[in-house]
């Protein structure tokens, strides 16, 4: 049974206090805190078994290359993919994208086009714009609503036998908007269009299936499942894998070297070049099996308990705004919200004092700001080990800032 006065316990951050008063931490769309049980497999790691992979034929060496094959396999199962090799370990979210983008460098030709989402974080638009600059491809823009939710039917007039790619983020990490990227897979598809889903967001609340989805490429980050910081994956199918160009040269990822010819290794090392962060993927698979002991189906049943909890508090507060889709159903436990014309920052530095952590400011999305002609927001995100004591204790806060800058 779901009980969060256990799940709390596996987390020592949280028992700490910041400024004197004890921690709220809701900036969980950040970062989200490490539990005891993916700390001890780091230290286990680096106290017994320590070592470079795929290359010694000594026992550490053996050990180090089973335990991060063994983490690629968990990954692949947990997002069911067809083979483990579909799975490239990178160093988070935005290295995976830069990955896909450097891969269809030889693939684009001049008169192509991609359709990047109004919701993107800036980490699913510069890497496409340096794509466009490099071949003369085009970017597109699909268009959202004052409620931060794309105009899907807008996708059919921009979409044609031009388009090459399209990349959309699962959730928002600014509105917390769910985005109905079955749809936009399948309309893509239609005109041979490959589609990247940016998964930093949904891959905390759910558990998606890449081959269900039928989704060419899949990207998240490990600290955003309570793993670490620095690495993260990305799905793509095989067929795609085969035909892009490695990112990046070195070590690992070749077949034969000289001066006159190199050929590359297969799936995956081609795209691992060098050593990889190799306690880090142990720690992700770690990670992928604590959020599953939690449960995906409890997880997101508590954080929309949490988010209906927190909205109505927040709404009856004089004066503030929240940004993001009115019906909850279409949005996760993100509140992104502003009072009045008092600037983020201040209320944001205030809750802190009262040992409160958010965020503030453009949240790497400034089109998003641009759109609601606002600087930032501040942005309240719960994880399952957030409780609604908590969320008293940060609306009263929040009461006591507005006070203090009125
Ligand atoms: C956090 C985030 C990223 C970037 O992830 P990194 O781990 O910083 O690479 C990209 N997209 C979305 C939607 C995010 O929330």
């Amino acid at each position: 049974m779901f009980n969060v006065d256990n799940i709390r316990k596996d987390f020592p951050i949280l028992q700490r206090e910041v400024n004197g008063r004890p921690l709220i931490y809701l900036d969980n769309a950040a970062t989200s805190q490490t539990p005891q049980q993916v700390i001890d497999v780091i230290v286990d790691y680096y106290s017994n078994y320590n070592a470079n992979i795929h290359r010694g034929v000594h026992s550490l060496s053996q050990e180090a290359t089973d335990a991060y094959e063994q983490a690629r396999e968990k990954i692949r199962a947990h997002f069911n993919a067809k083979k483990s090799h579909e799975i490239i370990f990178t160093s988070g979210t935005t290295d995976s994208i830069n990955l896909v983008a450097n891969g269809f460098s030889s693939i684009l030709e001049s008169e192509d086009e991609i359709i990047v989402s109004a919701l993107e974080h800036h980490s699913n638009i510069v890497p496409w714009q340096m794509l466009c600059e490099r071949t003369g491809a085009r970017l597109k823009v699909l268009p959202m609503d004052e409620n931060g939710e794309l105009l899907i039917d807008e996708l059919d007039n921009l979409l044609s036998n031009k388009t090459k790619l399209v990349f959309v983020n699962h959730i928002s990490n600014a509105l917390g908007t769910i985005n109905p990227i079955k749809t936009i897979i399948d309309k893509a598809h239609k005109v041979g269009a490959a589609v990247l889903i940016d998964g930093a967001q949904s891959c905390p609340h759910i558990k998606p299936d890449v081959q269900d989805l039928d989704v060419d490429f899949y990207v998240c980050s490990a600290h955003k499942i309570c793993g670490p910081t620095g690495v993260g994956m990305l799905y793509g199918k095989e067929e795609w894998l085969n035909k892009m160009e490695p990112y990046r040269g070195g070590g690992e990822m070749i077949d034969q070297v000289s001066f006159e010819k190199t050929t590359y290794a297969g799936l995956p090392h081609k795209f691992e070049a060098g050593t990889p962060n190799v306690c880090g993927g142990i720690a992700f698979g770690a990670a992928i099996d604590y959020m599953n002991s939690i449960g995906f189906d409890n997880i997101a049943n508590y954080e929309n308990e949490l988010l209906h909890y927190a909205t109505e508090q927040l709404l009856e507060i004089e004066g503030l705004k929240i940004y993001g889709p009115k019906e909850l159903t279409h949005k996760t436990s993100v509140i992104s919200f502003n009072v009045r014309n008092i600037h983020p920052y201040d209320i944001g530095t205030l809750l802190d004092k009262m040992g409160i952590a958010v965020r503030t400011g453009h949240h790497c999305a400034q089109p998003i700001m641009d759109f609601f002609k606002i600087p930032g927001t501040i942005r309240a995100s719960f994880m399952f080990y957030n409780t609604k004591e908590e969320i008293d204790q940060f609306v009263a806060s929040l009461k006591k800032s507005i006070l203090m800058l009125s």
